[in-house]
């Protein structure tokens, strides 16, 4: 039986970059055949108070976005209800405990981080003024690319000044991005072209990233060239290509034993596989082991190879 073919998602993506070894134990089939979910359980739970506190934070964005596109309004005591009720719905399905204040810090920067995000330039046509047209997506949509999926929408689509601009929101955002990131960002734009009702060409679209880094929402546009178009499809099959290599691996090495660890032991300390990994008492010693078991492999197959020759 081959093994399924992979979605593409930043999580899967990053999670993929960061330990292949975690991303196989997440994403390979489960044992009665279901492969498993875009957002594959595990990395898809919180575990701190600030992880909870962005989820929730996007969950309101999402009713927020919903509740204007119908026209209602909203007040600042309903956004805190609101934002309050999504965090302390995570907080319990994801048994995280935390002293009150924390949590009502927490809540009153989360509720100042969503009114600054509607005065954010990028969402002025949507907040300010009545923009001809405008959608909201929700990350759960995807699109066909051959054979697999691609979980890569925006958040809105504004039409403005004659073309569909895609906006991304970060709520958490590290304050240098590097390039592979600017080319996911374009990956919106092979999302869009495949939706009806939504522009082929790329040319209709300028791609926006609205992303709260150091305290303050930073806006900044993604050129949306021929080259970075194709350059952001190559990454998403190479990643695919990855991807299915790991999962031959893990059908052939069901306890994973030889598939590579993380690169970082930070990426161990929020691990959901951690207690099955044998990482879990340190990165360091582990590939350690992992090596000398690869070396004896390695030997111990010269050995044969001159035996028999
Ligand atoms: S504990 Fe570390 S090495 Fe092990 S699966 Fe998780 S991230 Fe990878």
């Amino acid at each position: 039986m081959h093994p399924p073919t992979p979605h593409w998602s930043q999580t899967s993506s990053q999670l993929l970059n960061a330990c292949p070894r975690a991303w196989a134990a997440t994403y390979r089939p489960k044992p009665s055949g279901v492969q498993p979910h875009h957002q594959a359980v595990g990395t898809n739970v919180p575990r701190t108070l600030d992880q909870a506190i962005v989820r929730a934070l996007r969950r309101t964005w999402l009713d927020r976005t919903r509740d204007h596109f119908l026209s209602k309004a909203w007040s600042t005591k309903y956004r805190e209800a609101r934002l309050m009720a999504h965090l302390e719905t995570l907080m319990h399905h994801s048994a995280i405990f935390a002293p009150a204040i924390h949590v009502e810090m927490a809540i009153q920067d989360g509720v100042r981080q969503l009114e600054r995000l509607e005065a954010c330039t990028g969402l002025r046509p949507v907040f300010s003024k009545a923009p001809s047209r405008w959608a909201y997506f929700e990350r759960l949509q995807s699109a066909a690319l051959g054979d697999t999926r691609l979980f890569a929408a925006p958040d809105m689509a504004v039409y403005h000044q004659h073309r569909w601009t895609l906006i991304r929101i970060q709520f958490r955002s590290p304050s240098l991005t590097t390039e592979a990131r600017q080319l996911e960002h374009l990956l919106m734009v092979h999302w869009a072209m495949r939706q009806g009702g939504l522009p082929k060409d790329h040319s209709a679209y300028t791609v926006k990233v609205i992303r709260w880094t150091a305290n303050r929402w930073v806006e900044h546009r993604v050129a949306v060239t021929r080259e970075g178009m194709a350059q952001s499809m190559a990454l998403v099959e190479h990643d695919l290509a990855e991807m299915k290599w790991m999962l031959r691996s893990a059908e052939a090495d069901p306890q994973l034993h030889n598939l590579p660890l993380a690169a970082k032991e930070s990426t161990c300390v929020s691990c959901h596989v951690r207690e099955t990994c044998p990482a879990k008492n340190g990165l360091k010693d582990a590939r350690e082991r992992q090596e000398a078991a690869w070396r004896l492999l390695a030997q111990s197959a010269e050995t044969k190879s001159a035996r028999t020759a």
